[in-house]
């Protein structure tokens, strides 16, 4: 730590700001209330991606830019899960991310949870029938992935899949089928329809009396243009940079309160924060501190795998990398690295904030959020926990879904996030560059996730 910085009245200036100055509130009233659903390649997340570049001019950092890439997006204009003979009933229905097209009548059979000895062991051919599938883990057995699953089904010749929401209360969520490990989130293994908890009963019923299911999915593709928002609040080492990042879409029906208005809002006021501690007080970062809100996430990761491919082949890779997303999930426990080596350097850094928060390392790489394309290339990244660990919020729950509203946010919580981030991101910034240990190795990493490929997220 550079000993002639006064931290203790840096640590004040950017918690007494984060409280009493906050601008939180009017960011998610623009984003979730004004411009509300935000799918990449619309106008909602061009409005959103203006939004945050205007907040990023405005704090006077620089080469502020909306930077676009080419988006393969996909729409859903109809839907409908009607059971033959029973004509007045139709299910609650939502098809994955990316589902193809389908018209099918066919009859249904429950495969429990598609594991291969439930495949084995029934007693109708699945082939150009529909398949009834638990999507969470059975209990019994070695996790196999919801992925693996699907194409098993596929490979015994099932036509599609119907599955329930894990919510009650006719609570439907957008779902991926594709293993975002795998590079292609556009590869969907099967098409695979959700719908609620009360209606797979009824399937489920009719499934047994060997009736058929009608399902009818009209899907569009196309390119779109999306957006990456970015700026940097330049630090004294020209070369080196640290990277603060949130994504601002999301998905088809959803405000996004929590995933992730949340964390844009957070971005934009941490980046005010340290702006203001460089303005006010001329305590400037050591390395430059780069703010980026992605396009896309909600797609398979496209916005930050367009900006790791734009940036992080010609330009020096940051130190560290950290991605804000949904964290309306509890207050900031601590950070989650993706990688071993950084933890030592991070904790030193949190134990001088001495706010009790921790540096943990995840076991596996975990592509569920923007800091995948960053680790792929090696560098050191992060994200705050969220709900794979305890302490959670209820208002986990609603997230991907027409329920995840302004009122599931905590704004005060989200206060101390930013004057928190701000202390830690200031500090980072100023670690020498010889006290930070080399980045892991792209090979091993590519190793890693084939070894990982396949194996089942932790949840806690
Ligand atoms: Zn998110």
């Amino acid at each position: 730590m550079t000993p002639t910085m006064n931290w203790a009245s840096i640590d004040r200036f950017l918690m007494g700001d984060a409280w009493v100055g906050s601008r939180i509130a009017d960011h998610l009233q623009v984003l979730c209330g004004d411009i509300g659903v935000r799918w990449a390649g619309t106008k909602g997340e061009q409005k959103a991606a203006q939004y945050v570049l205007s907040q990023l001019q405005s704090l006077s950092l620089r080469e502020a830019a909306m930077e676009t890439f080419e988006l393969s997006t996909s729409d859903c204009n109809a839907a409908s899960i009607r059971v033959t003979g029973y004509d007045d009933w139709q299910a609650d229905v939502r098809p994955c991310l990316f589902c193809p097209s389908v018209n099918v009548e066919a009859a249904m059979v429950d495969v429990g949870f598609g594991m291969p000895h439930e495949l084995e062991g029934l007693d109708v051919p699945l082939n150009g029938r529909v398949a009834l599938i638990r999507t969470e883990f059975e209990p019994f057995s070695e996790p196999r992935h919801l992925t693996i699953r699907l194409r098993d089904l596929a490979a015994r010749g099932a036509t599609l899949a119907i599955t329930a929401s894990s919510r009650k209360g006719r609570r439907l969520q957008h779902m991926s089928a594709s293993d975002w490990r795998d590079g292609d989130p556009g590869s969907v293994p099967l098409p695979l329809i959700q719908t609620s908890v009360e209606d797979i009963q009824c399937l489920r019923q009719h499934a047994a009396k060997g009736a058929s299911v009608s399902v009818q999915v009209s899907s569009e593709f196309r390119t779109e243009t999306s957006w990456n928002s970015v700026a940097d609040l330049p630090g004294d080492l020209a070369d080196e940079s640290i990277v603060l990042a949130a994504h601002h879409d999301t998905t088809p029906d959803s405000f996004g309160a929590n995933d992730n208005g949340a964390g844009v809002a957070v971005l934009l006021e941490t980046a005010r924060l340290l702006a203001g501690l460089a303005e006010a007080e001329n305590v400037r970062p050591g390395r430059t501190i780069r703010f980026v809100s992605f396009g896309a996430e909600e797609q398979g990761l496209q916005g930050s795998v367009a900006f790791v491919n734009q940036h992080y082949g010609q330009e020096p890779h940051p130190r560290f990398m950290l991605a804000l997303d949904e964290l309306a999930t509890g207050n900031m426990k601590g950070v989650v690295l993706q990688f071993p080596q950084q933890r030592t350097l991070i904790q030193q850094q949190l134990d001088s904030m001495n706010e009790g928060l921790q540096c943990h390392v995840l076991s596996q790489l975990d592509a569920s959020g923007d800091m995948f394309p960053f680790a792929l290339r090696g560098i050191p990244a992060s994200f705050l926990w969220r709900w794979r660990f305890v302490g959670r919020h209820e208002d986990t729950a609603y997230g991907h879904s027409s329920s995840d509203t302004l009122d599931k946010v905590r704004v005060r919580e989200l206060k101390e996030y930013a004057g928190l981030l701000a202390r830690l991101l200031f500090r980072l910034s100023h670690v020498p560059s010889e006290c930070w240990p080399q980045p892991p190795d792209v090979t091993e990493i590519a190793q890693r996730i084939e070894q990982e490929r396949g194996a089942v997220f932790r949840t806690m």
